[in-house]
């Protein structure tokens, strides 16, 4: 390898995964290159998290709104204006992708615009141009998995895309083809601005992956919320009619066929990782049959300057595992010692109140072999949680019964999300039950509930009567 080349790195896709690795790498002084097809910041920034969670505030401040009544407060009648909320949400979405063009100028990370595709090992081709660099990280991600017999048309058979472009009016009947995180975040956005909202979901359990006693509060309050949620059932095909789309449904234990009738159905039956267009054949990189590109600890694909990361590297396909993804192909190509060695991955569904994990289930625990002691504390008994109107869920801590070491933490209640950052970290440093006990947490607050699960695990919360 004589020749010089056009660059140290050359980053493909400019999502979460991507423009990590570029920033990272060009902070450690590397000459770096991102190319990206379609928009900065990828499928999170654009299509997925940012403005997901845009839409379930805007929902949750019209719920909000409602039980403000519950301490006096009333309004006069709702009125949504649907144009100024997708403009609200688009809005944060610009600012963010703009955020990372301008990051990636402040680094000197050249952004290639257009489809990269490999000419040989060294070499790729963006637009009509031809660039070679020493490493690459493909960041290519994912998409939205397709369901036959229900073909998106992005009006009222949507993906999530589709889904996050608001109707005006709302829909009436939303019928939500998946019961996973993407889709019950959905089902919770569209229930709170009205509309009536049915899951179906073909596995026996919704939120796989998620503990299953978490699983089952949370089911129970969506409904208590208004959402029917319809298991081992599946959708088989939609017909456009003028009064809405007749959807065939059949509960695949009985074989029984029912046809419904919505105005909007949403397709979210999980994500498909993506490297059409992408030529590897050309590279030697490897492709699994479910279209993965493989990496080890260190980020490294079969052919090791070529690094996969995010989406298209595997489960889960969240943004944060593909940021420190990212990160880990940068400095690995950079010659730091790194590797992705995370403990655990925290997972969120992120309704109101939202489902949060991190480390393993009880059942995962008690499958490795871990004899398991839990500790539940219901956020009925947390004074914060009155004070905030969220009294559903609890924080349930699974620990290894004679070390007393931390192995798993579930929430369902009211900003799980953020208490699960004391959660990981006392996962990544090996804590014990005692060492969150022991821990003086501020009062009031819902932290508090994570130090009582702890308690509760010794038999010893102070606000719950312990059994
Ligand atoms: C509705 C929704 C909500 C979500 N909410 C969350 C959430 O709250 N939290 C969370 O952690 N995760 C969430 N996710 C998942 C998260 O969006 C993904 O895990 C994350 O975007 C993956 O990052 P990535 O960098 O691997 O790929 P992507 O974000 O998919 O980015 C890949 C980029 O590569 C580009 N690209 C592809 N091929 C080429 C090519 N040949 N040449 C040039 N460019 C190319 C694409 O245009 C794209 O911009 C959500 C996803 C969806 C759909």
């Amino acid at each position: 390898m004589t020749k010089q080349m056009d660059f140290d790195v050359l980053v493909i896709g400019a999502g979460p995964g991507g423009y990590h690795a570029a920033i990272r790498a060009a902070q450690l002084g590397l000459k770096v290159a991102c190319a990206e097809r379609e928009y900065l910041g990828g499928v999170c920034l654009n299509v997925g998290c940012i403005p997901t969670k845009a839409m379930l505030h805007a929902g949750e401040q019209i719920a909000a709104a409602r039980h403000a009544a519950d301490f006096g407060l009333t309004f006069g009648e709702q009125n949504l204006n649907i144009a100024k909320l997708n403009g609200w949400k688009d809005g944060i979405v610009k600012k963010l992708t703009g955020g990372v063009g301008a990051l990636f100028k402040a680094n000197k990370v050249t952004h290639l615009i257009g489809e990269a595709s490999f000419v040989d090992p060294h070499t790729v081709k963006v637009g009509d141009k031809t660039y070679t660099a020493s490493n690459f990280i493909i960041a290519t991600g994912s998409e939205p998995a397709k369901l036959p017999g229900l073909d998106v048309d992005q009006q009222v058979i949507v993906d999530s895309t589709g889904a996050l472009v608001m109707p005006d009016p709302v829909p009436a009947r939303m019928l939500c083809v998946g019961g996973g995180v993407i889709g019950f975040e959905f089902s919770h956005v569209y229930n709170n601005m009205g509309s009536k909202v049915k899951v179906i979901e073909f596995l026996p359990n919704i939120i796989p992956g998620a503990d299953a006693d978490a699983v089952k509060e949370f089911a129970k309050i969506m409904k208590k919320q208004g959402i029917e949620i319809a298991t081992e059932t599946k959708a088989n095909r939609a017909e456009k009619k003028n009064d809405g789309v007749h959807v065939e449904l059949e509960n695949v234990k009985t074989g029984e066929k029912t046809t419904e009738v919505f105005d909007r159905v949403l397709v979210a039956v999980g994500r498909r990782p993506r490297t059409d267009g992408l030529n590897l054949q050309a590279t030697g990189a490897t492709v699994t049959d479910r279209g993965f590109v493989p990496a080890n600890t260190r980020q490294q694909t079969n052919v090791p300057h070529i690094y996969s990361i995010g989406d298209v590297a595997g489960n889960p396909m969240l943004a944060h595992k593909a940021m420190k993804e990212g990160l880990v192909a940068a400095e690995v190509i950079a010659g730091k010692p790194a590797e992705q060695d995370a403990v655990a991955i925290p997972g969120v569904v992120y309704t109101s109140p939202e489902l949060a994990w991190v480390g393993l289930t009880e059942q995962e625990a008690r499958d490795k072999g871990y004899e398991v002691k839990t500790g539940v504390f219901p956020m009925s008994a947390s004074g914060r949680a009155m004070t905030l109107q969220a009294t559903d869920g609890f924080v349930k801590m699974v620990v290894e019964k004679d070390t007393d070491l931390l192995l798993g933490v579930h929430i369902v209640g009211p900003h799980a999300s953020d208490l699960l950052g004391e959660a990981g970290l006392a996962l990544e440093m090996a804590a014990t039950a005692s060492d969150i006990a022991l821990t003086i947490h501020a009062h009031p607050t819902l932290g508090e509930a994570v130090l009582e699960a702890a308690e509760a695990v010794h038999k010893q919360a102070i606000h719950i009567m312990n059994r």
